[in-house]
């Protein structure tokens, strides 16, 4: 299908509301999130597998761990955000760090103290902080990867606004 990698650099398409575009692609002329005239570039490493592999979890997470890698696809993509959402996603990964550390402040008091209820409270905290740094992280969503393609769930409309339509009659 669309697996010639290097050509298709500059090659997208719409599959409903999914952006697709090749699994490794520069999609930096817009900001990502909201259309705007990007100021900075990020690659996004994301790695997806079929759904079906998650059974391996109810056999063994272990056994999850060691087939996944074997199982999954990535796609390298890079993407532009502006000026606004640069600053959103840097706030939001310094308050994952603060929150990070005030777990980790927490579970130190909570000991010295021997509050139980406070130390309940750090894995908590802890989440929440692992949380938005994993947000910040993970701008692009993507529903799949396959044949060198990666289907993208999320982003502006505007990334999608024009791009020929896989399933219509007639393809550009
Ligand atoms: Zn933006």
């Amino acid at each position: 299908m669309h697996d010639d990698a290097d050509s298709a650099h500059d090659r997208a398409w719409r599959d409903g509301h999914l952006l697709v575009v090749p699994s490794h692609a520069c999609i930096d002329d817009l900001c990502f999130t909201c259309g705007a005239p990007p100021t900075t570039a990020h690659p996004q490493r994301i790695y997806w597998h079929r759904p079906a592999w998650y059974l391996l979890l109810l056999l063994s997470p272990l056994v999850y761990l060691l087939i996944t890698p074997a199982v999954r696809r990535r796609a390298e993509l890079i993407v532009g955000l502006c000026a606004r959402h640069t600053a959103a996603r840097l706030t939001q990964r310094r308050a994952g760090w603060l929150l990070i550390g005030l777990a980790a402040a927490l579970l130190k008091v909570a000991a010295m103290l021997g509050a139980v209820r406070l130390m309940l409270l750090t894995p908590l905290v802890l989440l929440a902080g692992v949380t938005l740094l994993t947000r910040a992280g993970r701008i692009v969503r993507v529903r799949s990867i396959d044949h060198a393609t990666a289907r993208i769930a999320n982003g502006s409309p505007r990334l999608r606004a024009g791009l020929p339509d896989l399933h219509a009659p007639y393809r550009q």
